[in-house]
């Protein structure tokens, strides 16, 4: 099976990675879902990350939010690795349509990938609601309880889809526009049976849907191919 999806990737020029949860993990991040973090936050907090993290939280309990999302998230931020450097690659030969990121930690960016829809935003993008002077996250990082921006004094806002809020509807548009139309798509550390990953490769006709997945999901049987394992090996082997 490797060689065929090798051939199949050599021969596409208009490529799509879907980036989810499985590789913040591989590239040294944090998986608040994980059960033993998920129960570890429970206990400290009383909340699930979920509660934490939502619209609710931030709007009227902001204290509460930015000590979850200073301490549980932002102190734990993923460096990509191999896997970012090969799409890198992929990009810089010409062939990579976008890459479309679940991810919120800006992996795409840092790896210096230009062409990345990130859906569900990027804690490296923070602003303040009043007058959109954009914060970086060490402003956050190094602020007292609530981050606040220095001209307006109003409480800043990180720049990711908080639980309870719509998702953005033309990010994932463009997501679906960009799959529809791509020779193969690598969906990498993420749920197919998800709604979200449904939206988005709904539309693709083609006979190419990679997946590399750590362990099975009820979802893997939409995908054409997928490989069971660490994420950056298995795309290692199938574009080397
Ligand atoms: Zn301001």
């Amino acid at each position: 099976m490797i060689d065929t999806v090798k051939e199949i990737l050599k021969k596409s020029n208009n490529i799509v990675f879907l980036t989810g949860l499985g590789t913040i993990v591989e590239c040294g991040g944090r998986d608040l879902w994980d059960s033993d973090i998920f129960y570890g936050i429970e206990n400290k907090y009383k909340m699930c990350p979920e509660q934490l993290l939502s619209a609710g939280e931030y709007s009227s309990r902001k204290e509460r939010f930015y000590n979850f999302y200073k301490n549980e998230v932002i102190s734990y931020l993923p460096k990509p690795d191999e896997t970012y450097t090969i799409i890198k690659n992929i990009e810089d030969e010409g062939r990579l349509k976008s890459v479309v990121s679940f991810n919120i930690f800006g992996l795409e960016k840092l790896a210096g990938i230009e062409n990345v829809i990130e859906v569900a935003g990027s804690v490296y993008n923070n602003y303040c609601p009043q007058c959109n002077k954009t914060f970086d996250v060490d402003y956050l990082l190094k602020s007292r309880a609530i981050p606040v921006c220095n001209e307006c004094k109003k409480a800043l806002r990180p720049n990711i889809r908080l639980l309870g809020e719509r998702v953005d509807n033309d990010l994932y548009t463009q997501a679906a526009i960009a799959c529809s139309s791509a020779d193969a798509i690598v969906i990498m550390g993420a749920d197919l049976g998800s709604s979200k990953i449904q939206f988005v490769t709904g539309h693709y006709k083609g006979s190419a849907l990679i997946l590399l997945a750590y362990e099975e999901h009820y979802g893997d049987k939409y995908a054409d191919y997928v490989f069971y394992g660490s994420i950056k090996d298995n795309l290692k082997a199938i574009t080397s």
